[in-house]
């Protein structure tokens, strides 16, 4: 086997991974209330960047192996690295879940009863789950020895937080007022203490 399918075969595992933790809430989802819904084309744009870049052009790419003339060759150190940041974005990614439980939305909805959730991976920066998207680009980009199939979850990524997180802000701030303004002062954006 080379080292290069090593690296496929741990983010299709991975690409399971992210499934499992992902579908009790949208199960759940379906089942609580929404009051307010901020879906537009930007977010539908945002949501198909994500799902092209993190999914469908590195899921092409380990069943086809195209586009060929952008691969370049592994190395053992990459797919470690890699396999180590793909580890840790689940790690996020669950964690994530498990603390908006009920309030989580696929998309910029607020639900009944909805709770600002400010603990956990919360208190330390208030998108986590898009630290663990970032953290998902990055190890895709080590363990896929092609530029394009490699790259596109970075991409996808930037694409889905520029569109989306201003809009996100703003919405949470109408709602929860001076209690998510006070929040914002004391969390940065998605990298603790920096940004
Ligand atoms: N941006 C967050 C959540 C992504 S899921 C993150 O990256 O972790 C998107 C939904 O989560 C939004 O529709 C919003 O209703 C909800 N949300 C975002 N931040 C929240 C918070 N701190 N507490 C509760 N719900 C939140």
């Amino acid at each position: 086997m080379t080292v290069a399918s090593v690296g496929e075969i741990i983010w299709v595992l991975g690409i399971i991974a992210w499934y499992f933790i992902r579908r009790p809430y949208e199960r759940r989802a379906k089942r609580v209330r929404v009051v307010s819904n901020r879906r537009s084309r930007s977010e539908t744009i945002g949501l198909a960047a994500a799902l092209f870049g993190l999914a469908i052009v590195p899921g092409f790419y380990v069943a086809t192996g195209k586009p060929e003339a952008a691969d370049y060759p592994a190395h053992a150190w990459a797919v470690v690295v890699g396999a180590l940041t793909f580890a840790l974005a689940m790690w996020v990614f669950r964690k994530t879940h498990k603390e908006l439980g009920r309030n989580w939305s696929i998309s910029l909805e607020i639900r009944d009863k909805h709770e600002l959730i400010c603990r956990g991976p919360y208190a330390l920066v208030r998108h986590p789950m898009y630290t663990s998207f970032l953290l998902m680009g990055v190890g895709q980009a080590f363990l896929l020895s092609n530029w394009v199939a490699g790259l596109a979850g970075l991409v996808g990524f930037a694409v889905l937080f520029v569109l989306r997180v201003e809009k996100e802000e703003r919405m949470m701030l109408e709602i929860f007022g001076s209690q998510y303004r006070d929040y914002m002062d004391r969390t940065k954006r998605i990298i603790p203490y920096l940004y």
